[in-house]
């Protein structure tokens, strides 16, 4: 793909998802939630997940911060849809490879890597590096709320 193309597509896409996130709004009765927050752009977000048995069935998102992070949470929160837990960690560390790259600790991929989608065009952002952690903020985010099971939550680990 030509990289004048590639941009557009970005672009478009950031736009877009902005202007209409998807899945933004409080969520009822979330199993696992998490906030995050960006010190060097503000970008602030809530994450509410509801999971049933291990199998990811709503994700929805509040919160405020630029066209990025809103972009990036938008497009995970769609990435998210229907996937089980081990699925979502699969994704989250593909993202952050095509972003940051992997980090010295990291094991390598045991599974097929899966189709990062719309998700892959976001690797634009990494012409403005300052910018990547507005892009990766919500996934830290989805990590930690994955690991944090709210008190009373009826889905099993
Ligand atoms: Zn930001």
């Amino acid at each position: 793909m030509l990289d004048q193309e590639f941009r557009e597509i970005y672009e478009d896409l950031i736009l877009d998802h902005q202007q209409d996130p998807r899945n933004f709004g409080p969520m009822t009765d979330p199993t696992h939630r998490a906030d995050g927050f960006n010190r060097s752009c503000g970008d602030l977000i809530h994450l509410s997940l509801k999971l049933d048995d291990d199998r990811i069935q709503e994700v929805k998102f509040t919160g405020s911060g630029c066209a990025i992070s809103t972009a990036s949470a938008s497009l995970m929160t769609e990435a998210l849809q229907g996937k089980t837990r081990a699925e979502a960690e699969i994704l989250a560390k593909q993202f952050r490879e095509l972003l940051i790259g992997s980090l010295p600790g990291d094991k390598p991929l045991t599974t097929e890597p899966v189709d990062l989608g719309d998700l892959q065009f976001l690797s634009g952002v990494k012409q403005f590096p300052i910018r990547v952690k507005c892009a990766t903020l919500c996934w830290h985010t989805l990590e930690a709320a994955l690991n944090r099971k709210l008190d009373g939550a009826s889905s099993t680990e």
